[in-house]
């Protein structure tokens, strides 16, 4: 454990250290701390960095790195990992999600190099919170992918699942993709959360026809975190609850699942269970 007060030279090792996303207040006690006693920092981008370290009123050496880097330079880092203590920080929150860092934590484990993470600002979870939408369980994609078939794809199969769906977009690309989820996945719950913990904050919800008409009329500018609400099961359940009574009246349950597996595409298996389930009742 890092401990906040002290400026000591800290143990050698890599520290994972989440940076702010925007508003710079969100940095973290801790990791102001770490960025102040670590022998250096490999960043996505020097410029970047250089930004929030200057706003710290701290300097270190930066080292640019990504998981493009060669096996040897990331194996040089690691090396000296040995004797020093290596801060790694994205240009904005949290490094790993949508952001480099896993072949190098990969790496350090399989080197036996003590890894310390140190939690902070993270657009999935800022716009999961602020959406209002369902968040017991929910289900982080990514960046949804730039063709369409791709893109209608990983909406088809994350869709049937019953979670609110997140996914990182750009403002150029949002209208394209709520066409997608609107062609796709039909009318569900789409919250647009935009420039999160920054000056021109919104988050918006509606369905994606809705949404589509109104960013056509305003350009979304800067970064999206983009959520899609669960299936509406209960209807659906209760659906195939009225089907399944109506075919139970005429059939044994076995043939009654069948026959509304077949108009509904619903679960075979989970049809005869609930048949059984109703004719019970
Ligand atoms: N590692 C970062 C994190 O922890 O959130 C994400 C990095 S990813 C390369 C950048 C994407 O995150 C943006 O394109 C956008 O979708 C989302 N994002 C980052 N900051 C955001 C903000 N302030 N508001 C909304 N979305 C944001």
């Amino acid at each position: 454990m890092t401990n906040t007060h002290t400026t000591e030279p800290l143990p050698a090792g890599l520290y994972i250290v989440a940076t702010p996303i925007g508003n710079l207040g969100d940095i973290t006690l801790r990791a102001t701390n770490v960025l102040a006693r670590c022998d250096g920092i490999a960043c996505e981008d020097t410029r970047v960095t250089g930004k929030l370290m200057k706003h710290l009123g701290l300097s270190k050496p930066l080292w640019r790195y990504d998981d493009h880097a060669g096996e040897r330079d990331r194996a040089r880092l690691i090396e000296s990992m040995q004797t020093r203590a290596v801060a790694l920080v994205s240009d904005a929150g949290t490094p790993l999600v949508s952001d480099p860092g896993y072949r190098l934590v990969n790496d350090c484990r399989e080197a036996g190099v003590p890894i310390t993470t140190l939690p902070g600002a993270c657009a999935v979870i800022a716009g999961l919170t602020v959406s209002g939408l369902p968040n017991d369980r929910f289900l982080f994609g990514g960046f949804l992918p730039v063709k369409e078939k791709a893109r209608a794809d990983i909406l088809a199969e994350f869709g049937r699942i019953n979670s609110t769906l997140v996914f990182y977009e750009t403002g150029p690309r949002l209208t394209k993709s709520l066409r997608t989820i609107s062609n796709v996945l039909g009318v569900r719950e789409i919250a647009v959360a935009r420039e999160l913990t920054k000056l021109h904050e919104e988050c918006r919800r509606g369905t994606a026809d809705s949404l589509i008409a109104y960013y056509e009329a305003h350009q979304p500018k800067g970064e999206i975190v983009l959520l899609i609400g669960p299936p509406e099961t209960d209807e659906e359940d209760h659906d195939l609850d009225t089907l399944l009574r109506e075919a139970l009246l005429a059939d044994k349950p076995s043939q009654a699942a069948g026959k509304v597996a077949k108009a509904t595409g619903a679960d075979r298996k989970a049809l005869y269970a609930r048949a059984l389930e109703l004719r019970a009742e």
